[in-house]
């Protein structure tokens, strides 16, 4: 997990990666992958919360351009995106360290945590071997409420 300390080197390995895939890394792209590369990994925000985010840090931006911004920068790879029934999209630093791991999200807050379970990924492979498949990635979504919205 890269520490706060040293987003120099992963910033590095983001933009060679973009630039392997022949896409011109804009500011913008750039301000909206450095926006994640601070937050760390594990973190899921919604494009609003994206947009809110490059406000407060003073970046004229509109909602349409971060929304556009979110779907191109995971269609790279670069981005992780989670699709929620209830809670719309959200988005998180795709890594390869921080790769087979599940969410467990509230579908009335949004709240979402993390989790991983070796069971599931066993059954993902064994699923795609008994099919031939190749297992590209396992991700279970838990659809819950949290305490707080279970009490209200
Ligand atoms: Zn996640
Ligand atoms: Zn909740």
């Amino acid at each position: 997990m890269p520490s706060p300390a040293s987003p120099v080197g992963s910033t590095t390995g983001l933009r060679s990666s973009l630039h392997d895939r022949g896409q011109r890394l804009t500011p913008q792209r750039q301000k909206v992958l450095e926006l994640f590369e601070r937050i760390g990994e594990g973190s899921h925000l919604g494009a609003e919360e994206v947009h809110q985010r490059l406000l407060r840090s003073e970046e004229r931006v509109s909602l349409a351009t971060v929304y556009r911004t979110l779907r191109l920068l995971s269609g790279m790879g670069l981005l992780q995106e989670l699709e929620l029934p209830e809670g719309g999209r959200r988005f998180e630093l795709a890594s390869d360290a921080h790769r087979d791991h599940h969410h467990l999200v509230c579908v009335r807050c949004g709240r979402t945590e993390e989790f991983e379970n070796t069971e599931v990924l066993a059954a993902g492979e064994q699923a795609a071997c008994s099919h031939g498949f190749r297992l590209l990635e396992c991700v279970l979504n838990v659809r819950a409420l949290c305490p707080d919205c279970a009490a209200g």
